[in-house]
């Protein structure tokens, strides 16, 4: 992915860097990130006749900076799209909305290493206190906050998520499914290449080589 070129993909063709690591496996009793007070979606199919996908632009905006804001981060277990044995319209790392022919994949996950500058408490923080209408629905650490009131809770409160997976090796970050929306890339409320007070500390103590060299690697944790 380049800053000003968008990657869009063959269905099927799932480059590794964008595979959700999180969703659908076996050890997590395939949970799909989705969330559980939302309504039920009577079609469980993906829609037919498209041949290619693409992450929607807001998320790889997002991608983009988290990166910029902790370039030393694991990427363990990051991810856009699910794979084809979890294909369904319930879970949004799948390309249910077709945008000229092409599926959209909507949701994003992005590790927690706070060790790195990369605290998901910190960036679940963040991301609800801009109340960005770009988001949908968070899910951090045993608990999902969506943007419109859900389960009896107000916009932005957080719920308890009781998913199989316990989302706390990563948050997932849904954008609403409307265009304007998924598609902008206007920058989202974080700061920019700020060390995390966290990571300054480690920084001072000689901990962390902040030297700004990203690192590209995947890491299984
Ligand atoms: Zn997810």
């Amino acid at each position: 992915m380049t800053d000003d070129q968008e990657t869009i993909h063959r269905i099927g063709e799932i480059p590794e860097v964008e595979k959700a690591q999180a969703i659908g496996s076996a050890d997590n009793k395939g949970d799909m990130h989705n969330d559980p007070d939302a309504l039920p979606i009577s079609r469980g199919g993906l829609e037919a006749g498209v041949k290619s996908w693409r992450v929607a632009r807001s998320l790889d905006t997002l991608l983009k900076q988290i990166n910029e804001w902790a370039p030393r981060r694991s990427k363990s277990s990051d991810g856009a799209i699910g794979d084809a044995a979890h294909a369904s319209r319930s879970s949004d790392h799948n390309p249910w909305i077709v945008d000229s022919g092409v599926g959209v994949v909507t949701a994003r996950d992005f590790t927690h290493d706070p060790a790195h500058g990369c605290d998901c408490n910190e960036l679940s923080d963040l991301l609800r206190a801009s109340r960005d209408p770009r988001i949908k629905y968070m899910i951090w650490n045993r608990r999902i906050c969506a943007s419109e009131a859900k389960g009896g809770q107000p916009p932005w409160a957080w719920r308890l998520y009781t998913g199989a997976n316990p989302h706390d090796h990563h948050i997932h970050v849904s954008v609403m499914p409307t265009k304007m929306h998924y598609d902008s890339t206007n920058a989202w409320l974080l700061p920019s290449k700020v060390p995390t007070a966290a990571a300054q500390a480690l920084t001072q103590s000689g901990a962390v080589n902040n030297d700004g060299d990203p690192e590209g690697t995947r890491r299984r944790e």
